[in-house]
């Protein structure tokens, strides 16, 4: 299938409630600007060298969102432009953000990542971590950041019912927080596994090889 059924077949998939992110890592400027063409303005990378090398070939209206582990040696080179950190992992990358951000004047979004797989190699924040930085944040610890959501991916396996236990473990989070200073968004859910995270009530999924095609890490 083309990049243009695939798009149209995610969009057909997604209520109206549900943003997409559409995951272009390791995909060239073109295919991006396709997707572009039919719409799509949110668009997620996982590398800071990539997202810095494609930022000026795109349309500036394009809103640009890391998704992938974040050095905090990085956060300069995308603090001026980057819409949404999602991979927020520590409150040391949290005070680098929010010290970039300082520089330019602006506020950057973020989205506070939980570790919710069973397995060991996956980023994230423990929930009492992320319960604890949640909480500096709404006594005004961090004034040039926005804490919109959280971000959680399920582990890689075939049991659904496990990675439904996984993503509800987020949406209760999400709810507990929600209760001392709203939430926005719920990032979870990628290609295989989004209408499971829609049901367990994610808000915005991040969809890369659905669209985009498979990704080639050989080149
Ligand atoms: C690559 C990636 C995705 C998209 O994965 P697909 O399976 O290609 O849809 C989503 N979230 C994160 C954090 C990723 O690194």
């Amino acid at each position: 299938m083309s990049i243009q059924e695939n798009y149209n077949t995610i969009k057909n998939q997604l209520p109206e409630n549900v943003e997409l992110v559409a995951v272009s890592k390791t995909h060239p400027v073109s295919a991006i600007q396709e997707v572009y063409d039919l719409g799509q303005r949110v668009f997620g990378e996982n590398k800071v060298q990539e997202v810095m090398e494609k930022y000026p070939l795109l349309p500036k209206d394009i809103q640009w969102h890391l998704i992938g582990h974040l050095q905090t040696n990085k956060v300069k080179y995308i603090a001026e432009f980057v819409d949404t950190i999602q991979s927020v992992d520590s409150e040391k990358l949290i005070l680098e953000i929010n010290k970039e951000a300082a520089k330019y004047e602006r506020k950057i979004k973020v989205l506070l990542q939980v570790k919710i797989a069973e397995e060991e190699s996956k980023f994230g924040l423990e929930i009492e971590e992320a319960k604890a930085l949640f909480q500096n944040y709404i006594n005004g610890a961090y004034s040039n950041i926005e804490i919109t959501g959280l971000m959680g991916m399920a582990t890689f396996t075939d049991n659904e019912l496990q990675i439904r236990k996984e993503f509800s473990v987020l949406k209760n989070l999400f709810d507990e927080l929600s209760k001392q200073k709203p939430l926005e968004t719920l990032s979870m859910g990628m290609s295989d596994d989004f209408p499971v995270a829609i049901e367990c009530g994610a808000n915005s999924v991040r969809v890369g090889s659905a669209i985009f095609g498979r990704r080639d890490y050989t080149k």
